[in-house]
């Protein structure tokens, strides 16, 4: 059972809308690649162990002392935690006396020692919570493509060939759950930070990013506008405009969250719908208007209130 569902990691959607609407570096493309790699990679596991009857807590951001640590899957089990690291590294690898290296020689992050770090800020996280439960932690290479060269087996690593008979082990331990249980999964839920100061995002600011709408399916900015929708020239997905102008309204908060949301900013914003009035008219529907005239601009309705204007 998904006690907590994994969504687009927040990097990742400012990337993918900066990418189409600034020029990134190529190192900012490689971050976003793999991003979106990784990203695919919790997802495939992520469907593997849907159906299991214990609980399971996705993309956790925690902290003990002064420390963050992530963590992409929990499993809480009848009698253990299982704490998952999903990898999607490609290519032939070795790992040997705590160097972990592609066959050519470059050597790269350990793995290992983040996931050991991470098992150790989780037992303390535990133990102040008075919780004592026995914790395993394991790698998983999920990408088909990797070879890993090992001096001896290790149990903790999950090879690609060896995911299926992982994930069978894990159908086959006990899932017999009480309020006990249920009560560590929601005290970490509760744990859980939104915020991680640690993501890097390329610097970007209103002015030089790229204006105009773009498709919800293709990326392209090359629409016909009719009185109801929007088409896109490119791969003809339709979209209704009042749908679409959302999506970017939506898109300008992910990226400025404190930015003031006017009818000429999403005018600006949007640029292929020629009239302010017609933006103005979709705003007041979905949002609530604040203050007069050219100091004017638009609130969340959290409150269910309605415009009393026009
Ligand atoms: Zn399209």
């Amino acid at each position: 059972m998904f006690k907590k569902e994994r969504s687009v990691p927040a990097e990742l959607v400012i990337l993918r809308i900066l990418a189409h609407r600034m020029k990134l570096s190529e190192k900012e493309k490689q971050q976003l690649f793999n991003k979106e790699k990784g990203y695919e990679g919790e997802l495939k596991f992520d469907n593997l162990i849907r159906e299991l009857g214990s609980l399971v807590l996705n993309d956790l951001l925690l902290e003990v002392g002064d420390t963050l640590f992530q963590i992409d899957t929990l499993i809480i089990f009848h009698g253990r935690i299982y704490l998952i690291d999903v990898k999607t590294y490609e290519g032939e690898y070795c790992y040997e006396d705590g160097i972990f290296k592609t066959v050519t020689g470059s050597e790269k992050k350990d793995p290992m020692l983040q996931l050991k770090r991470c098992h150790s800020e989780l037992r303390q996280l535990l133990q102040k919570y008075n919780y004592k439960f026995p914790i395993e932690a394991y790698l998983v290479f999920i990408n088909p493509n990797f070879t890993l060269f090992l001096p001896s087996q290790n149990p903790q690593i999950i090879l690609p060939t060896q995911v299926k008979s992982f994930v069978k082990k894990l159908y086959s331990l006990p899932a017999k759950l009480s309020d006990w249980h249920h009560k560590l999964a929601d005290l970490l839920i509760s744990l859980h930070k939104t915020e991680n100061p640690y993501v890097r995002l390329p610097k970007y600011e209103y002015d030089t990013l790229k204006k105009g709408m773009t498709c919800a399916a293709c990326h392209s900015f090359n629409f016909s506008v009719s009185r109801t929708k929007l088409t896109c020239k490119n791969c003809g997905f339709e979209e209704r405009v009042e749908v679409a102008v959302m999506r970017h309204v939506e898109e300008l908060k992910i990226l400025f969250p404190d930015i003031k949301i006017t009818t000429n900013l999403i005018f600006n914003w949007c640029k292929i719908i020629r009239s302010k009035k017609r933006i103005r008219k979709i705003l007041l529907k979905k949002f609530i208007l604040k203050g007069h005239g050219k100091y004017s601009y638009f609130v969340d309705n959290a409150l269910g209130g309605t415009n009393h204007q026009e």
